[in-house]
């Protein structure tokens, strides 16, 4: 089976494709949105019922393929990579703060931040059906809000293909930069949809201060939260608690965002119990890179709580770590694997967190083959979700918005 077009790129109607494995539908768009989904009619809009000279060029035949939603990397650094570029061997320091400091110093040679470099990595991602993004963007005392401006132009260079919202990513520390809360505060105030934290307590040695910053800003701009959280054991169970008492202070539940929180996978028994049911309470969400040696996110708990996980590449190709392609379904393989998934209900799980799951992450109320929702569509040629999961074949088509924007894995935009 293979998906064919015609040589238009706005979708009328996706014909003939399986939703999550389903019965064979159409599905009809308009403006970027899906109108309705229905049972897939050989009749209708077949080539071979049309009269001469008056052909939809917006149907689409879909070819009986499996449809997914768009995939949804919930965290990302679009502005930081050099995909595309000759090889860039890593030559830092092990560690967070030796990553930091070779990032700081080597950052101007690969014209990073630079619209070029965002629109390669951010390219290869549509290519490989990712559709929508949620992006940290450094902001420090050297590039300002450079970044953030660089990544805004490089999606709008992209019309539509990949829909964004910015973290502003306090990479290099908040307290321990002054003035770096200033540009959070700038930066929400330019219409960024969250502001970013990073290890309160190693970083800063005050998760107190970082998170009381962090949290005024949040408030007086009403944008969210998103704190990279690498500290394990108590250490980070301490820290979501902090996170979990402001955003019940302040009335943020639902826009803040535990990344990475090892801490959730270490802890045991009770303790991670406890801790998962207050950050549900509390409307904590929590975005994974399905990092290899971690101790996994418990998530069935995380779900069962109200507590949404988002999937996200981290770094594709960059100054931290030479890993990456920035493809989401090989990375949702990743996460089955790691989860010890081989059930197929958990496997269409890991499918849904990598896609539907994380429509909050991306600032939308439903991402999802449903009318209503972004006609943001992959297809692959899979018999049912979890062999697409495991296999993570080839993406046949990909739709975002309505228009045809990757074919054969191939880019057409
Ligand atoms: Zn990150």
């Amino acid at each position: 089976m293979t998906a064919t077009t015609t040589p238009a790129t706005t979708v009328t109607v996706l014909r003939d494709v399986r939703p999550w494995g389903g019965e064979r539908s159409d599905l009809h768009v308009a403006d970027g949105v899906i109108t309705a989904v229905v049972a897939h009619d050989p009749n209708a809009h077949a080539s071979t019922t049309r009269t001469p000279g008056t052909t939809d060029p917006g149907v689409v035949d879909g070819g009986g393929l499996l449809a997914l939603p768009g995939l949804v990397n919930a965290h990302a650094h679009v502005d930081k990579s050099w995909w595309g570029k000759p090889w860039v061997s890593y030559g830092g320091e092990p560690g967070t703060q030796g990553r930091i400091a070779h990032e700081r110093a080597h950052r101007d040679e690969l014209g990073i931040p630079g619209v070029d470099v965002t629109l390669a990595v951010l390219r290869e991602s549509v290519r490989t059906g990712t559709t929508a993004v949620r992006s940290h963007v450094d902001v420090d005392l050297g590039v300002g809000l450079r970044g953030i401006e660089v990544v805004r132009e490089a999606v709008a260079a992209l019309g539509g293909a990949v829909h964004a919202e910015i973290v502003a990513f306090p990479q290099d520390g908040v307290l321990r930069r002054p003035g770096v809360l200033d540009l959070l505060d700038q930066a929400a105030a330019a219409g960024a949809e969250h502001i970013g934290g990073l290890d309160p307590a190693s970083i800063d040695r005050d998760p107190v201060g970082q998170l009381d910053g962090l949290f005024a800003i949040a408030e007086r701009h009403g944008v969210g939260i998103d704190v990279h959280l690498h500290d394990g054991g108590e250490l980070g169970a301490f820290q979501i608690e902090l996170m979990i008492d402001r955003t019940l202070r302040t009335g943020l539940q639902g826009k803040v965002n535990v990344a990475h929180g090892f801490a959730v996978g270490q802890l045991a028994g009770s303790r991670q119990a406890d801790l998962v049911a207050a950050m549900g309470e509390a409307g904590i969400t929590m975005s994974t890179v399905a990092p290899i040696g971690a101790a996994p996110l418990p998530l069935h708990a995380l779900r069962a709580a109200g507590v949404p996980v988002g999937l996200g590449t981290d770094g594709i190709r960059d100054l931290w770590s030479p890993y990456g392609t920035g493809d989401l379904l090989t990375l949702t393989t990743q996460l089955a694997r790691l989860s010890g998934f081989r059930y197929d209900e958990d496997l269409v799980t890991a499918a849904r967190i990598a896609s539907a799951d994380a429509a909050r992450f991306v600032g939308r109320e439903v991402h999802d083959l449903v009318v209503g929702a972004p006609a943001d569509v992959v297809l692959v040629d899979a018999e049912n979700v979890p062999d697409a999961v495991v296999r993570a074949p080839r993406r046949a088509l990909v739709v975002a918005a309505g228009r045809v924007v990757a074919r054969d894995g191939e880019l057409l935009v």
